[in-house]
């Protein structure tokens, strides 16, 4: 049977304005509890909101940046309910009248690329946060409340895990590429809320269920797929899906029911009075797009067009913008701009993941963006051209970048004072062959006896002669060339 999911998203991002939407309070993530409030954003009565304009200038320009209608009119709306995290009793959201609409973004899928559509960004404020704890109870830290946010809901145009998480870092890099928030999923500064259904491909959308502030890109992952299998098995036992709210359980890897779901009727909204209408001129909006600097699409485009780089090296080289700018500066310093996209995405991750493990496994915050990679892009450069050229192999660069990781120095210095440049003088190599068929007889003799595999074994034992520096093409050359007088002797 095959059952297709259908997902939405409800992606909250936590901008990176200094001082709250409705309050002069820091925004700062990471203070004593209660320490950043007023009575503004602790709800007191008769305290007033007065809206922060960084916060328009930075929705605007995600709207922008995500293909919306921007409206250069926009709104506040109170939504009532009652939860402990937010003492008004009510959050200032936009319901009937959000800052932007229908816009879309692309990703690129296994099976090719894939546009979902967005269909509304509202700003609207954090709420506060509970801490559990054992011996105290429930407590309430208000500094979160007030930070503003911005709510992106897709369409529900999403057919996968894979897509979903996709739009998600699409989604990510966007938004730090135009510097409005981090997006640290893990500090909550990027918050998704997964809404699933099934149906029949053909037929009309099934009934959906929201899981709630999933906060990885793994647990957004499998939260689908359990909440998929679930709704699969309890429409072929014949039972009903109902519209609810449910919490995937990291744990368990299940989802479980927590609420049914309110409808917007249930949220009693209207047009908060203490607010004016919000406004965006023309001048505005133009100040706001100038400000936008070239998005991941343009740059995935132009690497593959102007570098030649394929479609999926290019996406993971924009997938961040200190990482664009890093490969572009590189890229722009070397011979092989195609040499530095494998680079960076061979030995270089693999070096900057390591060195995050390393930091994580002795409990220090591991570095990020440009600060993961301590590496100069014209020393990168330069050792793309080593190796391009052939100046250096692939073992030695691996010596190499890993000596410039530990302190970062210029490789073609190092190569020189370690003796590291690739022996291709053919003298050398020559010796290195006769050397390596001297020292193992019991190689050669199966050679001979037609077991040609050894000569790879032989290729490894004259490589080591060289200590690894060995022109690996040629040195295969001289070899092949030995062992053919070989072979031809009765
Ligand atoms: P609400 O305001 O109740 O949260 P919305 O209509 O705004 O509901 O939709 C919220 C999210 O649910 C959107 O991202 C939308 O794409 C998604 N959605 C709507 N219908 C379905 C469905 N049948 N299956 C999966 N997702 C859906
Ligand atoms: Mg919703
Ligand atoms: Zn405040």
């Amino acid at each position: 049977m095959n059952w297709e999911m259908v997902i939405g998203l409800e992606t909250h991002v936590e901008l990176n304005t200094l001082s709250k939407v409705f309050c002069t309070c820091a925004t700062a993530f990471g203070a004593e509890p209660n320490t950043h409030v007023c009575p503004v954003c602790m709800g007191l009565p008769g305290a007033l909101p007065v809206f922060n304009e960084a916060v328009l200038t930075r929705a605007a320009m995600a709207g922008f940046a995500l293909n919306c209608h921007v409206h250069h009119r926009s709104r506040f709306d109170r939504k009532n309910y009652f939860y402990p995290d937010l003492p008004k009793a009510y959050q200032i959201s936009q319901f009937y009248r959000p800052i932007c609409e229908n816009g879309w973004l692309t990703v690129q899928t296994s099976a090719g690329e894939k546009k979902i559509g967005i269909t509304r960004i509202h700003i609207e404020e954090d709420a506060g946060k509970l801490l559990h704890d054992e011996e105290n109870g429930t407590m309430l830290d208000m500094n979160r409340c007030g930070v503003p946010l911005i709510e992106i809901v897709s369409e529900p145009d999403i057919r996968s895990a894979e897509e979903a998480v996709g739009y998600l870092r699409k989604v990510r890099a966007i938004l730090t590429y135009i510097g409005v928030s981090d997006c640290r999923m893990n500090e909550g500064s990027l918050r998704c809320d997964v809404n699933l259904s099934i149906h029949k491909p053909g037929e009309p959308l099934g009934v959906r269920t929201e899981m709630k502030n999933l906060n990885s890109f793994q647990s957004v992952e499998r939260a689908i797929q359990a909440e998929y299998e679930r709704q699969v098995a309890a429409v072929e036992s014949g039972e009903e899906i109902v519209q609810e709210t449910r919490r995937y359980d990291q744990k368990t890897g299940k989802t479980t029911t927590m609420r049914r779901k309110e409808n917007s009727a249930d949220y009693r909204y209207f047009p908060d009075p203490d607010l004016p209408e919000v406004r965006l001129t023309d001048e505005d909006m133009a100040a706001i797009t100038a400000a936008i600097p070239t998005l991941p699409d343009a740059r995935r485009e132009a690497y593959m067009r102007e570098y030649g780089l394929t479609a999926y090296a290019a996406e993971q080289l924009t997938a961040e913008r200190w990482l664009a700018e890093y490969f572009e500066e590189t890229a722009a310093l070397a011979q092989s701009p195609v040499n530095v996209a494998n680079l960076l995405q061979g030995e270089v991750f693999a070096l900057v993941g390591a060195r995050a493990a390393e930091a994580e496994k002795n409990g220090a915050k591991p570095l990020e963006g440009r600060e993961s990679l301590p590496v100069e892009p014209a020393h990168l450069a330069r050792l793309s051209d080593l190796l391009n050229a052939g100046r250096v192999n692939s073992s030695t660069g691996k010596k190499i970048l890993a000596a410039m990781f530990a302190e970062d120095c210029d490789p073609e210095t190092y190569a020189q004072t370690h003796e590291l440049f690739t022996v291709g003088d053919d003298s050398v190599l020559v010796e290195a062959v006769n050397r390596a068929l001297e020292e193992n007889p019991a190689m050669v003799d199966s050679y001979r006896k037609g077991k040609l595999s050894v000569e790879k074994a032989l290729m490894g034992k004259a490589m080591a002669i060289t200590r690894g520096k060995a022109n690996p093409e040629r040195l295969a050359e001289l070899l092949g060339q030995a062992l053919a007088a070989f072979s031809s002797q009765p």
